[in-house]
């Protein structure tokens, strides 16, 4: 089931996105990435599709691949969108043009890293690099730790990690190693010291997708954390009355990262910024991040350990090497039926009430 929707390469994702566009009548751009070939060999772009009315008022963007090889459940969700005509036809009657963005960060979809071309979390790159940058005291005191030489960690590794959320707290913890860092490029959740590729160049479909809109709402695709097949619905705009108007399309469980219960923590750099600065004139604002559950976070943060222990260490073997890519692809895309079709549900909701939010 969903073969239709769902790909198993970014190659096969982005003909299928392509196809899918042109024959449903969506308006296609797309920008070349300079960190091409992919894996395949293939060309890596961020692709976009407009459908309805070039002058509407009111805006629902969608992305994908914002973490590469997230982007097998985002691109899922946008296949699956430009295949349902009803879906189509409530947004063009209700003046809501939709923009797809299609692997925000190709790279890292096509070779299997949640990162792009160099090692740039891009959901960390959304930052003023005129001003200095934040600082992650607790990252620095446990890169050596999460980046060790030896694979997989030996037993002092992980009891040298255990020691350290014994004293500082599995919350210090988490937010050490998930708030993102810029001084250890080598390492996990790493901002970069500059704008990225992908960071211009979704700034610049923003800007111009943007312009004369009276409002915008926009759902990012993630995967790899909270319950297996649940899609938390993440709000991280510091702005109480867009978080009332998120909650009034999207419901009570639309969850703000200041709060307890918040699968992740607050986050400097965020693709939200780009939404605030590139479309700062537009009177309505609505951003969420769709994060769908995988395997336990201890798992995927296993999975992106070993991603940068092997980008350490080109020689490793085949077999281990192969081990790793399962392990990380799994984490964000777990093969299976019952957890495709939860994605989909889930995220056919979520438009459907965005729409309906927009259309006001
Ligand atoms: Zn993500």
């Amino acid at each position: 089931m969903y073969k239709n929707q769902f790909s198993d390469s970014y190659a096969d994702a982005r003909r299928r996105f392509l196809g899918s566009a042109r024959k449903h009548g969506g308006d296609v751009e797309s920008h070349l990435n300079p960190a091409s070939p992919g894996a395949q060999g293939e060309e890596l772009a961020m692709d976009t599709a407009y459908f309805g009315e070039p002058g509407a008022s009111a805006l629902l963007v969608l992305t994908s691949a914002m973490h590469g090889e997230e982007g097998y459940c985002g691109s899922g969700c946008q296949v699956a969108l430009m295949e349902d005509d009803a879906l189509l036809a409530r947004a063009r009657a209700g003046g809501v043009g939709i923009l797809l963005v299609h692997a925000v960060n190709a790279y890292g979809f096509s070779w299997g890293h949640r990162t792009n071309e160099d090692n740039i979390d891009l959901n960390r790159n959304f930052c003023d690099f005129s001003k200095p940058l934040p600082d992650n005291p607790h990252y620095r005191t446990l890169h050596p730790l999460l980046v060790p030489d030896v694979w997989p960690p030996s037993a002092e590794n992980e009891a040298a990690i255990q020691a350290f959320i014994d004293r500082e707290g599995r919350q210090a913890y988490r937010e050490g190693m998930m708030k993102g860092q810029h001084r250890h490029p080598e390492g996990l959740f790493y901002g970069g010291t500059a704008a990225s590729w992908s960071n211009l160049t979704l700034r610049r479909v923003l800007r111009r997708y943007g312009e004369g809109r009276r409002s915008i709402g926009w759902i990012d695709y993630h995967t790899g954390l909270g319950p297996y097949g649940h899609a938390e619905k993440i709000f991280v705009q510091n702005d109480a009355e867009a978080y009332e108007r998120a909650k009034s399309w999207w419901g009570a469980d639309v969850i703000a990262v200041y709060e307890p219960g918040s699968s992740t923590v607050e986050i400097t750099g965020t693709a939200l910024q780009a939404l605030l600065e590139e479309c700062g004139q537009v009177p309505e604002l609505t951003f969420m991040a769709m994060e769908y559950g995988t395997v336990p976070m201890d798992r995927v943060f296993l999975a992106l350990r070993g991603d940068r222990w092997l980008a350490a260490h080109p020689d490793a073997d085949e077999a281990r090497r192969r081990a790793l890519k399962a392990g990380h692809r799994a984490a964000f895309y777990p093969d299976a039926d019952d957890w495709r079709g939860a994605v989909l549900g889930q995220s056919r909701v979520s438009i459907l009430q965005a729409i309906c939010g927009l259309a006001r």
